[in-house]
């Protein structure tokens, strides 16, 4: 499932494919995807140029010429690919086929269809409904230390489960939680409410540290964000803790034998070191 690090390079791809281009011919393929799309949803991108490509939370949101914001979410498969010149016959999961003014085209694939998609007034995105609970950007300057403090007062769940609450920030999924908790020295298991003044601002700062550190390697492992196979996004990152259960902690291993552990927690897996974090 693609983390907001990878929904940003995927943002950064299409602003440059779609930025300032008229989407010449849009073509769906289903009514549906996790949700249906709007009425005459092909019918109302033809025609529309493309003022900017922005991003709220996972949610890619393309303001067009009209007024209007294409919505997409892209789910648990959901994938965006592109190229120029004739594009390739479309394949059993291309739900939504583009072309642009320039001799480009753009395809969504989604195999699990857990993707979304939606037009509203730019004006109303921020009362649409998958969007109007969302907590702050992580990456924005509305979150930090203070406000993450405040929004954690008073709970009773473990910080992993908190932080996944996306009222508390928005886009956060279980890796980087993992990665931002090992960053702060904070453990998974400590209750939300305990995560208070400089323990706060630890998190605030390491969970953009983590993000930030994620997009800038997505983007100088990808030639314009664009993978060879024309798929925007993706890529392999190396994590300090996700998916190391057992090995070294990077922080503590050599000095005191310190190993990555993994818990389940809500269904999920948190690893952790239980020597670095407290
Ligand atoms: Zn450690």
């Amino acid at each position: 499932m693609p983390e907001l690090p990878e929904v940003e390079t995927v943002r950064r791809g299409l602003a440059r494919a779609l930025e300032g281009r008229c989407l010449e011919r849009v073509e769906q393929r289903r009514a549906d995807l996790r949700f249906p799309l709007p009425e005459n949803f092909a019918g109302r991108l033809e025609g529309r140029r493309v003022v900017s490509v922005g991003r709220r939370a996972k949610y890619l949101a393309t303001v067009l010429d009209d007024g209007m914001v294409w919505l997409c979410h892209l789910g648990m498969s959901g994938r965006m690919l592109i190229g120029k010149g004739t594009a390739p016959p479309p394949e059993p999961h291309d739900h939504v086929l583009i072309e642009t003014d320039n001799g480009g085209w753009l395809r969504f694939n989604d195999v699990r269809r857990f993707g979304m998609m939606d037009l509203c007034s730019s004006n109303a995105l921020g009362d649409h409904w998958l969007i109007r609970d969302l907590g702050p950007e992580p990456l924005g300057d509305e979150f930090n230390g203070i406000s993450l403090a405040a929004s954690l007062k008073g709970k009773r769940t473990p910080i992993k489960a908190a932080l996944l609450d996306q009222r508390v920030v928005a886009g956060l999924g279980n890796i980087y939680v993992s990665e931002a908790l090992f960053r702060a020295g904070i453990s998974p298991r400590r209750l939300a409410r305990l995560v208070q003044g400089p323990r706060a601002e630890a998190l605030a700062v390491a969970i953009k540290q983590t993000l930030g550190e994620a997009i800038a390697a997505g983007g100088s492992s990808l030639r314009d964000y664009v993978q060879t196979s024309g798929e925007l996004g993706y890529f392999q990152h190396r994590w300090a803790v996700y998916e190391h259960e057992g090995e070294p902690c990077p922080k503590c291993g050599t000095a005191t034998g310190g190993r990555i552990r993994r818990i389940v927690q809500t269904g999920r897996s948190t690893y952790y070191c239980p020597r670095c974090q407290r």
